[in-house]
C-alpha cells in the first residue's frame, strides 16, 4: 500500500538515544549556503584531533572536504576557548589540557548538488555527513547523535534511526556517513513489501508520477530475491533530487540519493532510465554496502582504498540492474535486449577495451581521466564490469549445466563475506569453482586481468540470440572523428584511435573549417561528406593553435544503423533453458523484431 505519510507517523518510531559524539547543525539561515556545525566530543583526551574527509563513499575520487571549513573554534565544557592547530588540510588538533568534554564549532559551505555531498539553499538541505560532519578518529567507533535546527515548514528523511524529527542516532560515525540526510519541503510516499519499509522522498518540481513512481519502485524491490537471499536492511529510503543541472546517483547503506534534470521523468524511455537507476543504486545496498572487496572494506576517509575489483562493485550492479526491471515486468524483453545491444555496440567500438583490463581500470579509477585518452586508452569499472560480468555468467552457467550463474556467485558473497569480512579475488574464484566444478584461475587470468575480448556470437548463440545489423543496413563513408560547433568553430571532440582521422594525424581541439577548399561547419559536415564514398580522398582546412594547415583524409565505411540483438529464428529447447537460468524469465519468440 502506498499513502502519503504525515511526520506524526514517522515518530513512531522514537526511542531515547543514547549518543556519544553528539552533533547539531543549524540550517535556519539557509539562503547563502552555510550549515553552522556544533560538535560535542565526550571527555578524554588531552590532545584530541577532529578530520573531515577527503572523499565521500561511491565515488572513488579524492574532494578535500575540508575546503568548505571556515571559523573553526573549540571550547570546554566552561565555555573557556581551548587552542588548536590546524596540522594539515583536513585535521584540527585541539589543546585540552583538562580532558573535560569538548564543543567544536565551525560553520560549512554546501553549495554542490552534483557531487551530492552537501548542498543548503532555502528550500532543502542535502548533507552527506563526509561533506559536514567531522570525526575525531579514536572515536570512530562510538554512537552518534545528529540534531538540525531547520526552517518551520522543513521535514528531515535519513536511513539513521530517528529519535526526534529532525533528529537521527546511528551506531557510529561510518552508519552516518554512508546514511545522508535530506531535509526541506519534499513529497513523499511510503510503502511496505516484503516485510520492509520503504520512503520514497522528492525533493525539486518535475515531470514525475509520483505515486506510480511508488508502485513501480514497490514492484522492483522484490526482484532483488532472484539474486540475494534475505536484505540488509529493514527500512530503505529512495530520494530523488529533481534538478536543473545535476544527474547521477549514490548508494548508501539503506538509501539512496538518484538526481535527475526535473523533466526527464517522462516520456517511457526517460522513465525506464529513471528505474535503471533506481535499481542499479538498490543492488549496490547488497553488492558494495553488505559486501565489499579488500581494500574498500574499512573505509580510509584521508586517502584513496585502492581495490582491484571496484569492476564487480560497480559494472556487477550495473550488470543486475536491467534484470531487477526485467523481472519485475517493468521492462519489456524488447526494451532490455535493446539495452544490452546499444553495451555490446558501445563496447565493441571503444579503442580503450585493447589496452586496458578491468582489474587495472578498477585499481586506477582513483586517478582516471575523462575524454578523447580514456576512450581510446581506458575502459571504464562501469561498462567493462558489465561486460566481464556478463562473460562470467555465461561461462558459470555453462560449466555448472544451469545449475549456477552469476547470480549464485553473489548471493554466496552475501552469505559468506558479510561486512566487516572483506572478499578477494581468490574468495570470487573459489566460490565458482564450488558452484561449477571448474577452476576459474585462467578465466580471471584471461578474462578480467587482461583485457577482455568477448566472441560474442556463440555466447549469445547460448541463449537463443543473435546481435545482428538490421536489413536495409548500408555503408557510408566515415571520418573517424566526433566534432561540436564552438563558436561557430566545427571543433574536434574526439579522434577514434586507428580511424581515419587518426591515421591523417588529426586530433581533439583541431577546428576544421574547410573540405576540399569548400567552407564546412558542425551544421553542414553531414551533406558535405555524404557527397564523397568509401575510398575518397579529402583535403581538410582547419586551424591547430591558431594556424591554418592542411590535412589528407582517406574516407572508410561505417554501418548507417546500430546493431540490434535478437531471438534466433527457432530457439531449440537449450537454448529457451540458458534463457531462463540466466535471466529467470522465459525467453519470448514472439516479440516483434525490429531488423
Ligand atoms: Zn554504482
Amino acid at each position: 500500500m502506498i499513502k502519503k505519510l504525515t511526520l506524526s507517523s514517522l515518530m513512531l518510531a522514537c526511542f531515547s538515544a543514547n549518543a556519544t559524539v553528539d552533533y547539531h547543525i543549524d540550517l535556519t539561515q539557509p539562503d547563502h549556503h552555510i550549515g553552522k556545525v556544533t560538535m560535542t566530543l565526550p571527555a578524554g583526551s588531552v590532545s584530541p584531533s577532529v578530520m573531515m574527509p577527503a572523499w565521500r563513499t561511491g565515488k572513488y575520487k579524492l574532494l578535500d572536504l575540508a575546503n568548505g571549513v571556515r571559523q573553526f573554534s573549540a571550547k570546554d565544557s566552561a565555555g573557556k576557548t581551548l587552542s588548536f592547530k590546524h596540522t594539515d588540510k583536513a585535521t584540527w588538533v585541539i589543546n585540552n589540557p583538562s580532558k573535560g568534554d569538548i564543543e567544536v564549532s565551525y560553520s560549512v559551505y554546501a553549495n554542490d548538488l552534483g557531487t551530492r555531498t552537501r548542498h543548503i539553499d532555502d528550500s532543502h538541505a542535502f548533507l552527506d555527513a563526509t561533506g559536514i560532519f567531522m570525526y575525531d578518529p579514536a572515536r570512530r567507533q562510538e554512537d552518534i547523535k545528529v540534531t538540525l535546527s531547520v526552517p518551520e515548514s522543513w521535514n528531515s528523511y535519513s536511513g539513521m534511526q530517528r529519535s526526534a524529527p529532525h533528529q537521527f542516532v546511528a551506531d557510529n560515525y561510518d552508519v552516518l556517513v554512508d546514511s545522508p540526510i535530506e531535509t526541506g519541503v519534499s513529497e513523499i510516499f511510503e510503502f511496505k513489501e516484503d516485510g520492509k519499509d520503504y520512503q520514497l522522498v522528492i525533493w525539486g518540481e518535475g515531470n514525475y508520477d509520483a505515486p506510480k513512481m511508488a508502485k513501480d519502485l514497490q514492484k522492483m524491490v522484490t526482484a532483488s530475491q532472484n539474486i540475494w537471499t534475505g536484505y540488509p536492511f529493514e527500512n530503505y529510503v529512495f530520494m530523488v533530487h529533481a534538478t536543473t543541472n545535476s544527474r547521477g546517483a549514490t548508494e548508501h547503506l539503506n538509501s539512496t540519493i538518484i538526481q535527475r534534470k526535473r523533466f526527464t521523468f517522462a516520456p517511457k524511455k526517460q522513465y525506464l532510465s529513471f528505474l535503471n537507476t533506481a535499481a542499479h543504486e538498490f543492488v549496490h545496498t547488497w553488492n558494495v554496502k553488505a559486501y565489499r572487496p579488500q581494500g574498500v572494506a574499512k573505509y580510509d576517509y584521508q586517502a584513496e582504498n585502492y581495490s582491484d575489483l571496484l569492476w564487480v562493485s560497480e559494472g556487477s550492479t550495473s550488470y543486475f540492474q536491467a534484470q531487477l526491471l526485467l523481472q519485475a515486468g517493468l521492462m519489456t524483453q524488447k526494451e532490455f535486449l535493446k539495452v544490452l545491444s546499444s553495451r555490446i555496440d558501445g563496447h565493441l567500438k571503444k579503442p580503450g577495451r585493447k589496452v586496458q583490463s578491468v582489474t587495472q581500470s578498477s585499481h586506477e579509477s582513483w586517478i582516471a581521466l575523462p575524454g578523447d585518452f580514456a576512450y581510446n586508452n581506458s575502459v571504464n569499472i562501469y561498462s567493462e564490469g558489465f561486460m566481464a560480468s556478463l562473460a562470467m555468467d555465461f561461462q558459470m552457467l555453462s560449466d555448472s549445466g544451469l545449475k549456477a550463474g552469476y547470480s549464485e556467485l553473489h548471493r554466496e558473497l552475501f552469505k559468506k563475506h558479510r561486512l566487516p569480512k572483506p572478499f578477494n579475488a581468490q574468495d570470487m574464484k573459489n566460490i565458482a569453482l564450488d558452484l561449477t566444478g571448474k577452476s576459474y584461475e585462467k578465466w580471471w587470468q584471461e578474462n578480467v586481468e587482461s583485457p577482455l575480448d568477448i566472441d560474442f556470437k556463440p555466447l549469445l548463440e547460448k541463449a537463443g540470440l543473435e546481435f545482428v545489423y538490421p536489413k536495409k543496413t548500408k555503408e557510408i563513408s566515415t571520418t573517424g572523428f566526433a566534432s561540436t560547433d564552438k563558436s561557430g568553430l566545427l571543433t574536434l571532440v574526439r579522434v577514434y584511435a586507428d580511424s581515419a582521422a587518426w591515421k591523417a594525424g588529426l586530433t581533439t581541439g583541431d577546428q576544421i573549417v574547410a573540405i576540399n577548399g569548400l567552407k564546412v561547419t558542425q551544421g553542414s559536415l553531414k551533406t558535405r561528406l555524404a557527397q564523397y564514398k568509401v575510398g575518397d580522398e579529402v583535403t581538410l582546412s582547419l586551424f591547430r593553435r591558431d594556424r591554418l594547415v592542411e590535412k589528407t583524409l582517406t574516407l572508410t565505411a561505417k554501418k548507417d544503423k546500430k546493431p540490434v540483438i535478437q531471438v534466433v529464428k527457432k530457439p531449440s529447447h537449450k537454448q529457451k533453458a540458458f534463457f531462463k537460468a540466466w535471466l529467470g524469465v522465459d525467453l519470448k519468440t514472439k516479440e516483434k523484431k525490429k531488423a
